[in-house]
């Protein structure tokens, strides 16, 4: 049934949030029932936004910002026959009525909208600590295209000359290297020891020295007490002292699910306060699908519920729910929990488990640490590649993988997700038959001697 045209239903299958989640659904639901009515409500102005390169617009690297909407508006509609409101804020659901309370934010107006099916995309939104609502210019947080646009003209009226980073998360990161590239002096500001939280010591240690390298000043173990200026921000006042010069602020302190409306409708809650879905993104509510960074995810590993939200899970979750919103019968399987970031040249990615995560989840998990180069040791290029293994001593099976290196990571990783994903073994992980040529790899490639140097630490081998 994967991909068909499913069903001859004409029934008006509604979305809450134009974004990865909210729009995958709407296409795929079009695709295979084209006679159903879809509506997408969305509060902002933007839809099918490619979030993940609004980083690289603030710093130059992608020049216009149209270049981050996938399709547009017109496309939806004239072509796909989606009905998209921009600028309509869905206020509240009525799931025994089927119908929801939408607001018309261009009128004032609101309104009554009637729904068979419904899909709630409504994605996430920062957590920005109370005092940043300093009623200064020049503090921001970036999560949708208009706020990279804010934080553009701002520094192309201001020209600020020190920017401060709050949260050494990967958008952390990646906001600190293209502020950088802008010539602003950058300082990151981490409320934890170490960059990265989810990556572990080694590989954040790497981290650090790579953004000391490049100019970036970083403040670990550092909470932020106020930012402070007259109109516009000009300081940073941290914690126990050491207040940091900051003509720009941009919070990068996480984000939290925006499920109010699944929590006043009555729906179940899940992982991280993010709506509770099953494995054909249902919510407890008939008929009603939750999907992206609003909802939560199962574990392949841990087989728990896990709020992960991440850009390519929110695509494949509203595949899911837009398909069975008309009737099809496909399944999200899961995710490992696999991130990849690059700071100034230096690729850092990680799947599944770290050994504490592991540990935690009752896996007598240990890891072992390796360094190789990225390519032949005659080739000329690459360089030094970092694989952490995470495996459980008992069974052999792999659990996670870390890596981090001036190249080929992302490949590392990905064959790191599909071991992780069939369920291998460390034994079985050092069989596998890569590609090997010296531009590419050593004849051992470096995610090769993690698993044998791992397959030795296994209770019953040698
Ligand atoms: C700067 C940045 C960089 C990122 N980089 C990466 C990356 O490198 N890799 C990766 O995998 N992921 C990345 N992500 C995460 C990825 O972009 C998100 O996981 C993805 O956008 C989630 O899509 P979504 O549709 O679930 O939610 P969102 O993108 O949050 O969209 C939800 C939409 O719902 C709308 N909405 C909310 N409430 C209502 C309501 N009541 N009525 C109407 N509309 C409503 C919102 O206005 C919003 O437009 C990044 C995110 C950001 C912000």
């Amino acid at each position: 049934m994967r991909g068909e045209e499913v069903s001859a239903l004409s029934e008006r299958f509604v979305i809450i949030g134009g974004q990865a989640a909210g729009m995958s659904a709407a296409s795929q639901a079009k695709r295979r029932a084209p006679k159903s009515e879809i509506v997408v409500f969305e509060a902002g102005t933007d839809i099918s936004s490619l979030l993940c390169g609004l980083p690289y617009f603030l710093g130059g690297v992608v020049e216009r910002i149209d270049d981050l909407t996938v399709v547009s508006r017109d496309e939806f509609t004239d072509k796909r026959r989606i009905n998209v409101q921009i600028q309509h804020d869905v206020l509240s659901i009525d799931v025994k009525e089927r119908r929801l309370r939408v607001l018309d934010k261009k009128n004032g107006e609101e309104r009554i909208e009637p729904f068979d099916k419904l899909c709630i995309a409504a994605g996430a939104h920062p957590t920005i600590p109370e005092m940043a609502a300093s009623g200064l210019d020049g503090v921001f947080h970036l999560r949708m295209p208009a706020d990279a646009v804010r934080i553009r003209r701002y520094i192309k009226e201001h020209e600020p000359r020190t920017a401060v980073v709050v949260g050494a998360g990967y958008l952390g990161l990646e906001l600190a290297e293209n502020l950088a590239l802008l010539g602003l002096t950058v300082t990151l500001v981490e409320r934890l020891s170490e960059v990265m939280g989810n990556i572990g010591r080694e590989i954040g240690q790497l981290v650090a020295q790579t953004l000391s390298r490049n100019g970036v000043g970083l403040r670990l173990d550092a909470d932020i007490g106020a930012v402070d200026g007259t109109d516009r921000a000009r300081c940073v006042r941290v914690a126990g002292g050491g207040d940091i010069d900051a003509d720009l602020v941009v919070f990068a302190t996480g984000i939290a699910p925006t499920s109010g409306l699944g929590l006043e409708a009555g729906l179940a809650m899940g992982a991280s306060g993010s709506i509770r879905v099953d494995d054909r993104q249902r919510t407890s509510a008939d008929g009603v699908f939750a999907a992206g960074d609003c909802c939560e995810a199962r574990h392949l590993i841990t087989g728990e519920p896990v709020y992960f939200p991440l850009g390519t899970t929110a695509n494949k979750q509203g595949r899911v729910a837009g398909a069975n919103a008309v009737g099809g019968d496909e399944i999200f399987h899961g995710v490992v929990g696999t991130q990849i970031v690059r700071v100034f040249g230096l690729e850092v990615a990680r799947t599944g488990l770290t050994r504490a995560e592991a540990i935690k989840a009752g896996f007598s998990a240990m890891s072992k640490t390796i360094k190789a180069n990225s390519r032949a040791n005659y080739f000329p290029g690459g360089g030094e590649v970092f694989v952490k293994i995470v495996f459980d001593q008992t069974t052999g099976r792999i659990l996670g993988a870390q890596i981090a290196g001036q190249e080929g990571v992302k490949g590392r990783i990905d064959v790191f997700v599909a071991a992780i994903t069939a369920k291998m073994s460390v034994s079985e992980f050092a069989d596998l038959d890569l590609a090997y040529a010296p531009p590419f790899s050593p004849v051992w490639d470096p995610v090769l001697i993690a698993s044998n140097v791992a397959k030795r630490n296994v209770r019953g081998e040698s």
